[in-house]
């Protein structure tokens, strides 16, 4: 296990701007699950001219309005080679809606601005003439079903890597193709707000995991913890109409 003064540390990008429907309950899911298992986490949050960080283990990113993208965009492409470097070696990184859209091509609003993004998700976004809003569930290959809540005007076209799952209700990543989120090395960008890991601890206990792995390739699993609290949050937020 890491030593207590190494803790695994989550780097959450721009909590001021970037934060919308919960999104910071993520980082809480992942700081508990870290310490019902006695594994010792920190959080460095990251706002615009903070410094790089020394070692970072899993970066998150929540959502937020066009203009707080706007607002982020010069800083996170500062930040771009520094991020895809992780990305691409296999950190585990969660990137909700607003960033999810900045870690792809970028992302042209509706009145026509292009948000450039960085790249790090093969992946481009064009904002459609009405927004895509209300809870959403979909089937995933690694996660099982996942559920969480969406509201968004960007329309995400992937160009590789995989979808994170099929839309079973709801609309996903462009209300047309079926297909939600990306998974990209282990990095994942989705649209599933609500906030989406305290209700889906598989996601939760896979970043954790992979983590983990990258400090010890001979981990193989996370001591289980009583999921059933999240497991029935999950099914009542399924069953909630759009
Ligand atoms: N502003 C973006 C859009 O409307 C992202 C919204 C969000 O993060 N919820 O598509």
């Amino acid at each position: 296990m890491i030593p207590a003064n190494e803790p695994l540390t989550i780097l959450h990008l721009y909590p001021r701007e970037m934060n919308l429907y919960g999104d910071h309950g993520n980082v809480l899911a992942l700081v508990r699950r870290c310490k019902w298992r006695d594994i010792p986490v920190r959080v460095l949050p990251l706002e615009m001219g903070d410094p790089f960080p020394d070692r970072v283990d899993l970066v998150f990113g929540g959502g937020g309005q066009d203009s707080g993208q706007a607002r982020v965009e010069e800083d996170l492409l500062l930040r771009g080679d520094y991020l895809r470097a992780l990305v691409e070696e296999g950190c585990p990184a969660l990137m909700i809606c607003g960033l999810y859209q900045l870690f792809g091509e970028g992302f042209v609003t509706e009145s026509g601005q292009m948000i450039r993004g960085i790249g790090a998700f093969p992946a481009r976004t064009l904002a459609g003439d009405r927004r895509l809003v209300g809870n959403i569930t979909i089937e995933t290959e690694a996660f099982g079903s996942v559920t969480g809540f969406e509201n968004h005007s960007g329309r995400t076209f992937l160009t590789g890597g995989r979808p994170l799952g099929r839309v079973l209700s709801g609309s996903g990543n462009n209300g047309r193709d079926h297909t939600e989120g990306i998974l990209y090395q282990n990095a994942i960008g989705t649209y599933l707000h609500g906030p989406l890991l305290p209700k889906n601890p598989k996601i939760a206990d896979f970043l954790i995991l992979t983590a983990l792995q990258r400090r010890d390739p001979s981990l193989c699993a996370l001591s289980p913890l009583d999921d059933s609290a999240e497991d029935a949050a999950r099914a009542n937020a399924a069953a909630r109409p759009k």
